[in-house]
């Protein structure tokens, strides 16, 4: 049996707690650390059991960034830092140099800082961390092994940040990386070292040909070796795996059934199989009948003693424990399984697939089965209407085309070119967070709650109309995230309490779970969007989040595939627009932030997730009316492989990042004859600094060089609710102010 890591935030999230106080200098280096090696220490007595203790998958801030550190792969602006300032400064930036870049992991939430190479890098091994927890582990009496993210996938993630070719960054990254785990053979007789290279699972790339002389070379130093690779099949690098002297492979057989094609050549070459079976991504009780069926088709052709009963991928993506669940409905906690519950899975699994069904086992394996089937027969999971609706459901397109429509709409909507408007938040204040956790917490009255919303909203109308915009927003104040508000409102819907998931750092998220059919009970968002149009003649968006989204950042029910659960979600988000409009509201925005972060690794099945993704926003946006505007907005700036599908949404209008990126990603909205109306972000919201109204200017004449004013729209990047009134209300004024210039120019 075996993980391929543990959380590592710590069951009461005492990592985070720890590195917030070290940060703010409110304790020292060595407390931080005190708490580090308590959490690995308790993280290891929960793997007992299993083949081996997992060490390294713990991490200050995060792996990829580790590895970094321990190559030395620092950036030159770093040099004169060490220690924790060093490896700090890289995460999150100190006052002189910005951090290093940070991107998702895969199609996960998780986020890990991006190494940067160069020609001046002065790769220089320490492989301290590692030791060290290796031996806290070994001195605790364990079998340790090292979990290390492999050179193909680092290499892969990292960016190249001057004139070296591919080749020549690999060449010289590699003699690095070689270097550190030859380092690590002095640890011990026999050092077990699993390689994490997930990036093998998006297929077939020229550095394949490296694969076996890097393993190979990596075995002859003395190390056994498992190359583990996750979240989708990866049978072209097994192919070349088998064939190089590794001990074992690691596979993911939830997110990666093709795998199971790859099964005859691993039996022929004699190596092991660290079978992933038990879902190392999502929270529900595994099956565990289906589980052994899964086992016996893998062991007709592995012979049994060469599977190893594994996770699908590291326990990170999961949170730590249900135990401290106590307010949910304790019927559906029963479906659920956490990082810890999943480890007494993956030993029940063990002793029924070795064992079959014995004096010890027998208890436990028939209180799985009745979880199972409680869980499939629940009347809290299953909604005749619901499943009704959605299997009535009728083509959705909007009525007329785009280009009937926007005739409609210019003329109701009478906007100007160049029409101003923002994403939809404006500062979460601190006063407005109080507001809404004593209101949870029962603090405070209804009334007194709506109160202080309004007044929120009442200022942030009035600010707009001062300064001029032309589309207004409410400013979403009574949401804490622009998913959970919406889940919390929805039928078939459940949270936890303490359910956290490492999103980046020490920042975690808790994601909603989506355990049955769902639906929308009552209007979401009606009476705050209809109480800010009330206060202005001027036209204010209505803000939803779309169905896409709403699915990529939960938890997904396992019983329904998942273009079922999204159908069931645009529905949801349809009946709202559906209100809305009829309480008056004229243009409507479907966020559609995580429609990007769905795509499938594996190009063959990026087809299929496109057309359910796009046949959902379109059901949602489907029942406005010609004459309704819908809106939609994505945060980031990488189209090109996306723009049919984006075109195919057919939203009115279209606001994304471009500000970081000129208007080079413009370019591709022209190249393909996109005709709909765009508005791309004009300044960056990331940082607090104020744009000029000149370099708003630019930017805008930048964009009109591309793009016909009739076509544009102008907006900040993305939501403002992170940044703070005194950077809002002056960049908003300059944006104004540079709209204003170009207009006047334009008039002439
Ligand atoms: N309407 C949301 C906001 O302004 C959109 C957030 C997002 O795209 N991430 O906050
Ligand atoms: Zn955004």
């Amino acid at each position: 049996m075996n993980i391929l890591g543990f959380p590592r935030i710590g069951e009461k999230r005492e990592l985070k707690k720890a590195l917030e106080s070290f940060w703010a200098k409110k304790s020292s280096e060595e407390e931080l650390l005190v708490v580090a090696k308590k959490m690995r220490t308790l993280h290891w007595e929960y793997q007992k059991n299993l083949l081996f203790v997992t060490v390294n998958d713990f991490s200050l801030y995060d792996n990829m960034l580790d590895l970094s550190y321990m190559l030395g792969a620092i950036p030159q602006r770093f040099q004169n830092l060490k220690g924790l300032d060093l490896y700090f400064a890289m995460a999150r930036g100190n006052g002189e140099s910005v951090a290093c870049e940070m991107t998702k992991w895969f199609n996960t939430n998780y986020h890990f800082v991006v190494p940067e190479l160069s020609k001046d890098l002065h790769y220089k091994v320490n492989a301290e961390k590692i030791i060290q927890e290796y031996n806290e582990a070994k001195a605790l009496g364990y079998i340790p092994k090292i979990s290390l993210i492999g050179l193909f996938t680092y290499f892969e993630l990292a960016k190249i940040h001057d004139n070296s070719s591919k080749e020549e960054a690999f060449s010289q990254l590699k003699k690095a990386y070689l270097e550190l785990v030859k380092s690590l053979t002095t640890l011990d007789e026999e050092i077990i070292i699993e390689f994490h290279e997930p990036i093998f699972v998006k297929g077939q790339n020229p550095l394949f040909s490296e694969i076996k002389d890097v393993y190979d070379t990596i075995v002859d130093f003395g190390i056994k070796a498992i190359v583990s690779t996750y979240f989708e099949a990866s049978n072209e690098a097994t192919k070349i795996l088998v064939g190089t002297k590794i001990d074992g492979l690691g596979l993911d057989f939830i997110y990666g059934e093709n795998n199971l094609t790859s099964l005859k050549l691993i039996a022929d070459a004699g190596k092991k199989l660290y079978a992933g079976v038990i879902d190392g991504r999502n929270i529900w009780v595994a099956n565990l009948d289906s589980k052994l069926q899964l086992l016996d088709r893998i062991s007709i052709i592995v012979p049994k003693d060469l599977i190893h009963i594994s996770t699908s991928c590291s326990l990170l993506h999961v949170p730590f424990s249900k135990d401290s669940e106590v307010k949910m409905d304790s019927e559906i906690l029963s479906w659920l399984s956490f990082a810890r519950e999943k480890i007494t899975e993956l030993e029940l699994l063990e002793s029924l697939f070795r064992n079959g069904i014995t004096e010890s086992n027998r208890k436990a394996y028939e209180q799985n089965q009745a979880v199972n089937a409680t869980r499939k027969s629940s009347n809290k999971i299953h909604d005749v209407k619901v499943q009704h609706r959605v299997s009535n459901l009728k083509i959705n397109v909007r009525s007329d085309t785009f280009k009937e429509r926007i005739k409609i709409q210019r003329e109701k909507l009478a906007y100007p070119n160049l029409a101003t408007t923002t994403i939809g938040s404006f500062p979460q204040t601190p006063e407005l967070r109080i507001l809404r956790q004593k209101y949870k917490k029962g603090e405070i009255n209804t009334n007194e709650y709506e109160s202080g919303i309004k007044d929120y909203i009442k200022e942030c109308i009035a600010f707009q109309e001062q300064i001029g915009l032309d589309v207004l927003v409410h400013g979403e104040p009574e949401r804490n995230d622009m998913v959970e508000y919406f889940g919390e409102q929805m039928k078939g819907f459940v949270f936890s309490q303490n359910g956290w998931v490492q999103s980046y750092g020490s920042r975690c998220v808790k994601p909603p779970i989506i355990y049955g059919d769902t639906s929308r009970p009552s209007p979401m968002t009606v009476r705050w969007s209809s109480f800010a149009q009330s206060l202005s003649k001027k036209i204010v968006k209505g803000m939803l989040t779309g169905p896409v989204t709403i699915l990529n950042w939960s938890f997904v029910r396992d019983d329904l595939p998942r273009h079922e659960v999204c159908k069931q979600l645009a529905l949801c988000i349809a009946d709202e627009i559906s209100d809305l409009q009829d309480a008056g509201i004229r243009i409507i925005q479907v966020d559609e932030a995580a429609f990007k972060e769905g795509y499938p690794l594996r190009q063959e099945n990026i087809k299929e997730y496109e057309n359910w993704a796009l046949e959902c926003f379109k059901i949602s946006s489907s029942v406005a009316k010609s004459s309704t505007q819908i809106h939609t907005h994505m945060c980031y700036s990488e189209f090109n492989d996306i723009i049919k599908t984006i075109e195919a949404m057919d939203a009115d209008v279209i606001s994304i990042e471009t500000a970081r990126s000129g208007n080079e990603l413009l370019k591709i909205f022209k190249q393909v004859g996109y005709s709909n109306e765009v508005g791309p972000g004009v300044y960056d919201i990331h940082s607090p600094r104020i744009p000029s109204v000149d370099e708003i200017y630019k930017q805008i004449k930048l964009l009109l060089e591309v793009l016909p004013q009739e076509q544009l729209w102008i907006n900040p990047d993305c939501g403002l609710k992170t940044r703070k009134w005194e950077e809002v209300k002056p960049s908003l004024k300059n944006m104004i102010e540079a709209v204003k210039k170009v207009r006047a120019e334009i008039d002439k």
